[in-house]
């Protein structure tokens, strides 16, 4: 008889038989070790998958969470991409919500300033807004040796790994089409 077990099930299933072996082999009541190990941690969270937000690999990881932490975090075993395994950074990764340095509110420092003071989402967005209209209006070159160029020179844009090709491409028509920048990098290229 076939049977179709995904990785993650070989897994787990490897990692069952595994554990009680040793717990027969070491004289250990299974059905207490079994109980107990239904208090582990993770045992009863539900894993949501992601990507690891640090480079353009974009290897899968599992987040186990409840409402107010994040308790674990893995390499997915079904993911194509790493199966399972994470670099040193990946495996790090829950240290992205628990850091004291997180930084979780926008912050803004106003020209002259020597300080970064806590802003809300509305200023912050309106800022930024206000501030590449404004930059391209000013800066921006509709001929340049008598050929349409329609470019502004004084804005830059900064990608992240954790774009995809859709969010790539949108952001290639906002910035390059729509504003008419021409410094558009990505930050697993530099
Ligand atoms: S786990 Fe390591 S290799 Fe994979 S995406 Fe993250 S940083 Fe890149």
């Amino acid at each position: 008889m076939e049977m179709n077990v995904t990785r993650r099930q070989f897994l787990k299933l490897s990692g069952a038989v595994a554990a009680t072996l040793a717990v027969v082999e070491l004289g250990f009541d299974e059905k207490k070790a079994r109980a107990e190990s239904s208090d582990f941690k993770i045992a009863k969270l539900k894993p949501t998958p992601t990507i690891c937000p640090y480079c353009a690999v974009g290897c899968g990881i599992l987040v186990y969470s409840t409402e107010d932490d994040v308790v674990y975090t893995e390499g997915d075993p079904d993911h194509p991409i790493n199966e399972g395994k994470l670099c040193s950074k990946g495996t790090t990764v829950r240290q992205v919500y628990t850091s004291e340095k997180r930084v979780t509110k926008p912050r803004y420092r106003a020209p002259g300033s020597d300080k970064w003071e806590e802003v809300d989402w509305d200023f912050a967005l309106d800022k930024v807004a206000k501030n590449i209209i404004e930059t391209r209006d000013r800066t921006f070159i509709q001929k340049e040796n008598g050929i349409t160029v329609n470019r502004t020179d004084s804005i830059a844009y900064l990608g992240g790994a954790a774009l995809d090709n859709e969010e790539c491409h949108l952001l290639q028509k906002l910035f390059r089409a729509g504003l008419g920048l021409t410094y558009i990098e990505h930050q697993a290229r530099i």
